[in-house]
């Protein structure tokens, strides 16, 4: 993995090498993906009302946050994208631990949401997970399985559905994550962790959560 970052390094264009040396050198360091990755697109689902609440769950001015580390893989992600004239959009980066109260308070006993107080939160409570979908050259969604926090199986990591371009393009976000580091949940395509997440997280969480971390790909 580290010889594919480096090669992205060494070989993508000039403002590519300068967003991953503008970052801080410290992977715990928390940075803006507004400012820090310009050319991945935001739409932070929580802070609007197309989420499974209704209704914005962030305090106003939510920006999205990341570890350094997490941020330096995603710009590698959208690095690759651009061959294929395609990119990210994400839906959803730190969550405040209050935004996970007020899920699980919806969906308590619900396999897609993590209880709060089960351990130690959620993945995206650390930095170290994100949500993201694809997006074309003019930021317009590609067709994926389903729309975000669609609690159904039709969210699962494996796809089942027959559409072959829904396929296609959930086989590139996959792959493309995959080559960058990420690893995926059994039950959201959308969401993917950072496979070195356990640097980040404390250890009773890494317990708890090796079940749902998987290899986006087989
Ligand atoms: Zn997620």
């Amino acid at each position: 993995m580290a010889r594919i970052i480096f090669a992205i390094f060494l070989l993508g264009p000039p403002v590519i090498r300068a967003e991953i040396l503008a970052l801080p050198t410290d992977d715990f360091a928390w940075v803006n993906l507004r400012t820090t990755a310009p050319a991945i697109r935001i739409e932070l689902r929580y802070a609007t009302s197309q989420n499974i609440a209704q209704r914005p769950l962030y305090p106003s001015g939510m920006q999205p946050i990341i570890r350094a580390g997490v941020a330096r893989r995603l710009i590698t992600a959208q690095a690759i994208l651009r061959r294929y004239n395609r990119g990210l959009k994400i839906w959803d980066a730190y969550r405040p631990c209050d935004a996970q109260a007020q899920l699980w308070r919806m969906a308590p006993k619900n396999d897609y949401v993590v209880n709060p107080r089960g351990g130690s939160g959620s993945l995206h409570s650390w930095g170290v997970a994100i949500d993201a979908t694809l997006v074309d050259d003019w930021g317009r969604p590609l067709s994926m399985p389903t729309d975000f926090d669609d609690f159904t199986p039709a969210a699962m990591l494996r796809y089942t559905g027959n559409d072959p371009i829904v396929r296609t393009h959930l086989y590139l976000l996959q792959t493309t994550m995959a080559n960058a580091g990420f690893y995926g949940l059994r039950t959201e395509w959308w969401h993917f962790t950072t496979s070195d997440w356990k640097r980040y997280v404390p250890e009773r969480l890494a317990r708890l959560s090796n079940a749902v971390v998987l290899p986006t790909i087989k």
